[in-house]
């Protein structure tokens, strides 16, 4: 826990929140669930380095596989991204899976899907962040409802959110 609350306090300081500047930490990760009713939106963004491995622009066969491979993962596998409870049956289907470029040096993973379940959400959301990228650490999960308001920090995938 002592180690989680030091590396949150050095990404403060090296990447201070501005207005329109984002944290770009590299190993950290950020996840939005919105909801209204049984439908909603799930926002996954994160360094390049997290997701791919690198920022730079891909130039060889063997990079742009890579990348490939990476958007490939975010697009099929949302569903492993954020576990929804089986009970509410909710079905991720993604609608842009991007990289932007910030700056010469840095790179941004940006997810973006369509939420649908069948039933409420009234058990703990998991996720797997971790186990499909290894090298993103943290997530910052903000979930938005009509009914509630949270947020959690997810490390190595442990740790749940409940609506
Ligand atoms: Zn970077």
């Amino acid at each position: 826990m002592k180690i989680v609350l030091v590396m949150s306090f050095c990404a403060t300081l090296l990447f201070p929140q501005g207005k329109s500047q984002k944290a770009h930490v590299h190993g950290s990760a950020e996840i939005k669930i919105a909801m209204e009713g049984l439908k909603g939106e799930v926002e996954f963004e994160s360094p390049a380095d997290g997701v791919i491995g690198f920022e730079s622009e891909p130039k060889t066969a063997a990079q742009k596989q890579v990348v490939t491979a990476a958007l490939d993962t975010l697009r099929k596998r949302g569903s492993e991204l954020v576990i929804f409870p089986a009970s509410s049956a909710c079905k991720l289907t993604h609608k842009e899976v991007e990289v932007h470029r910030e700056g010469p040096q840095h790179a941004e993973v940006h997810a973006h899907y369509d939420l649908a379940c069948a039933k409420p959400i009234t058990s703990e959301i998991k996720f797997g962040a971790t186990k499909l990228f290894p090298r993103t650490r943290e997530v910052k999960v903000t979930f938005v409802s009509e009914k509630s308001q949270k947020s959690v920090n997810i490390i190595s995938d442990a740790g749940t959110l409940k609506p």
